[in-house]
């Protein structure tokens, strides 16, 4: 399974997570940079209303799809779709710069949030060569192009939140080079252990979405028309 197709004019990769890791492999080797959107409903109705953000989702190297929205419609259109959730495949990207000694930079959440992380990091994987750290709350970009670019990292992870992890990782394509860049929303925050992982049961049924809204209520009025209206135009579309 290694297919794109689109989605309300973004391109989607039908890819197995194993896959995906693969094109990451030929990249490194390639020494070329690769920008990897975790893509959701979300993000794809974001783009409905910002040429901007439009023009960097159809830019990007891959589009790995994140959420059962996005598996839902391509149901619709008998096309199987293999969820990848962002926070896996940031691990397994953390894993692969571990075993192979790629320097690696984190960008992202509050700055306690990212140290424990980082500790976590470097306790779980001894040989990481974490180059770059920051917190996510600041205002000017181009200082942090500067510093992330004189660090020099293979594999960046940028959770920002969305549009603005994907518009910082834009501008940084032109400072870098041979860099794996993916944004990775709230991947910090689960990682360091601040907030808890959707339990198991909801995971497999890609209820993910639902628990952090238990957990996190003012997240209804992001999902809330979002996730609906972006069926229903997947439906007109098809
Ligand atoms: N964040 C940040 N800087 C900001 C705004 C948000 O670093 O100016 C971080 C925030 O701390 C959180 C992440 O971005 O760790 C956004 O998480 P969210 O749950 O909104 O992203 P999602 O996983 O839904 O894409």
């Amino acid at each position: 399974m290694n297919e794109r197709r689109f989605l309300l004019n973004c391109p989607v990769d039908l890819i197995t997570p194993n896959d995906a890791l693969e094109k990451v492999e030929e990249a490194v080797r390639a020494d070329i940079n690769f920008h990897i959107i975790t893509i959701n409903p979300e993000m794809i109705m974001n783009a409905q209303n910002n040429s901007q953000f439009l023009n960097i989702i159809n830019n990007s190297q891959m589009n790995i799809p994140d959420g059962i929205g996005i598996k839902i419609a391509f149901k619709l259109r008998n096309v199987v779709c293999e969820n990848i959730r962002g926070v896996d495949f940031a691990r397994r990207l953390i894993l692969y710069a571990n075993e192979n000694n790629l320097p690696i930079a984190f960008l992202g959440a509050k700055e306690d949030v990212i140290n424990k992380a980082c500790e976590k990091f470097k306790q779980d994987y001894p040989n990481l060569n974490i180059v770059y750290k920051r917190n996510g709350y600041f205002d000017n970009d181009d200082e942090i192009i500067s510093e992330i670019k004189s660090a020099n990292p293979k594999i960046l992870l940028v959770g920002l939140g969305s549009p603005r992890q994907e518009e910082i990782i834009y501008k940084l394509k032109n400072n870098l080079q041979g860099c794996i860049m993916i944004g990775v929303g709230g991947s910090f925050d689960v990682l360091s252990g601040t907030v808890k992982e959707a339990p198991k049961v909801y995971r497999k049924f890609g209820l993910e979405w639902l628990y952090r809204t238990f957990c996190q209520p003012e997240r209804i009025r992001r999902i809330i028309p979002a996730l609906p209206l972006f069926l229903l135009k997947c439906i007109i579309e098809k």
